[in-house]
């Protein structure tokens, strides 16, 4: 993901005259109003708050006409928002809810906080959905593949462990009690990964603290997964970079327009290892209990929702390129894929995409 520089747009008005003995003393009174206003017009104030979070960056751009906004302010609540989200669903924190959930081999009800429920409920539902593609309980597979809070080893598990894990994966065997905010385990030994949604969840919970500091034009970034408000600082929609799936080298292969909807991106590029040609990267496929193994190598999904969108990514990864522009037609949302070929990259849109697209 890239976000472009913004370059300007002019807008033609055209004014019908009638009568050319008016146009002087019109224009006299136009250009008047127009100082007037130009006087009146609080500049826009474009403020930018970046940092590290959740084993990435976020980057966060706003603009607003509040000249008393301040900074600091913002600056510590955004932090103390993704402290706590991290405090809540990190696999990384030993002591985090989401961890302790993990630990306990206790199948009674659970009670959990207000958003660590949410995101497993969203997950679940994304489960549904997917067929099973989208699934928080790859966990155990996730760290024996080397792609979870110990350090990366780069080595081909033995296939009598994965098995005897794969056993304790299963979405369905997280039971979810809405009323109650609840939730049980029917296999105690069930771990839960919220790595492929948490971050659209904190993009989702960011922006509605910026929409209640009543800031209309904002985009709100973590590792890739965004959403965006309003106009940029040239009063345009939010130009934002598609990258190559390129492992060698970062560039842009298209650019989409956004405004008031979220973008996530998936891939195979970043965090992988190889062996033998083969390339083992950090999506499993809970079917196989092993990375993923075709030719897509990116998905961008666009969507109302950040967490959705992020969950839907990941899952769209795992189905392969035809499988998700099938499930992406059938549910009604804007898929981009990019899928390896014997000379590149061949890229793939539905017409819920299109209008996105920039060129
Ligand atoms: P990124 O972290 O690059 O944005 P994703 O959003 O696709 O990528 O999340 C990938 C992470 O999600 C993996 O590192 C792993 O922890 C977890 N994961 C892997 N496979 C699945 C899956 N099938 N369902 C849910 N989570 C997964
Ligand atoms: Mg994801």
């Amino acid at each position: 993901m890239d976000i472009i520089p913004e370059c300007f747009l002019y807008s033609k008005k055209v004014f019908h005259l009638n009568h050319s003995y008016y146009m002087p003393r019109l224009l006299a009174i136009i250009i008047f109003i127009c100082i007037i206003s130009a006087c009146q017009r609080v500049p826009d104030k474009l403020v930018s708050i970046t940092g590290l979070t959740m084993g990435t960056s976020y980057s966060i751009k706003l603009i607003t006409q509040q000249i008393s906004i301040d900074e600091e302010i913002l600056y510590s609540d955004i932090e103390q928002i993704l402290t706590d989200i991290n405090q809540s669903m990190s696999t990384y924190i030993p002591d985090s809810e989401l961890s302790l959930l993990n630990q306990s081999k206790i199948t009674d009800r659970q009670n959990l906080s207000k958003d660590l429920f949410t995101v497993i409920e969203h997950a679940n539902n994304v489960s549904l959905m997917t067929n099973g593609a989208f699934d928080i309980t790859v966990g155990p597979l996730v760290n024996l593949w080397g792609f979870g809070p110990e350090p990366f080893t780069q080595k081909i598990p033995d296939d009598s462990i994965l098995q005897s894990v794969k056993a304790h994966i299963g979405y369905q065997k997280i039971i979810i009690d809405r009323a109650s905010r609840q939730i049980s385990k029917s296999d105690p030994d069930i771990y839960i990964d919220l790595s492929a949604i948490a971050k659209g969840f904190a993009v989702d919970k960011i922006a509605r603290y910026l929409d209640k500091q009543n800031i209309q034009n904002y985009l709100v970034e973590i590792g890739g997964e965004l959403i965006t408000k309003g106009l940029n600082s040239h009063q345009q929609s939010w130009l934002i970079g598609i990258e190559q799936a390129n492992v060698l080298e970062r560039s842009v292969q298209r650019i989409v327009s956004l405004n008031n909807i979220a973008m996530a991106t998936s891939g195979d590029y970043r965090n992988y290892f190889e062996k033998d040609g083969i390339r083992y990267s950090h999506t499993i496929d809970p079917a196989t209990a092993a990375p993923i193994y075709h030719n897509l190598a990116s998905v961008t999904v666009l969507d109302k929702s950040t967490m959705h969108a992020d969950a839907l990514a990941t899952a769209f990864m795992v189905l392969g390129t035809d499988k998700a522009h099938t499930l992406a037609n059938k549910l009604g949302i804007a898929v981009y894929t990019l899928s390896k070929t014997d000379t590149g990259f061949e890229e793939k849109y539905n017409d819920y995409f299109k209008p996105y697209l920039t060129d």
